[in-house]
């Protein structure tokens, strides 16, 4: 994946966590099921502040979400030329990938509620 498709995916994923497109959750609103981001704007507000506990319990995904901006921010500040330091595997985009959609699930399990915002 190229450097400029992944800083895209990025910022993509980053204003959709934020709620930066919009002020409610569609998914949520059409269905009573909460998406990946439900949550997500008030977590990241939340770890904004530093009330990482808040942050956690609206949204547990705040934090590799949080980490991976670092990582990536990190990696595209001492990028050295014709180097690919954002370079993702198509392995860990599907291990990513399948660690969303399981959190998806289980916080709509009624056994999981803890993970619902
Ligand atoms: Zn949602």
């Amino acid at each position: 994946m190229s450097r400029n498709a992944i800083l895209l995916c990025v910022l993509v994923a980053t204003a959709g966590f934020i709620g930066v497109l919009s002020q409610g959750c569609l998914i949520r609103s059409l269905t009573g099921a909460c998406c990946p981001g439900c949550g997500g704007k008030r977590a990241a507000l939340q770890l904004l502040e530093g009330d990482w506990a808040g942050a956690a319990k609206s949204n547990l995904l705040v934090y590799p979400i949080a980490a991976g901006i670092l990582w990536g921010g990190v990696a595209f500040a001492t990028k050295r030329p014709r180097s690919s330091p954002l370079h993702v595997s198509r392995k860990a985009m599907w291990w990513l990938l399948a660690a969303v959609a399981l959190f998806t699930l289980l916080r709509n399990l009624p056994a999981a509620g803890f993970l619902r915002p």
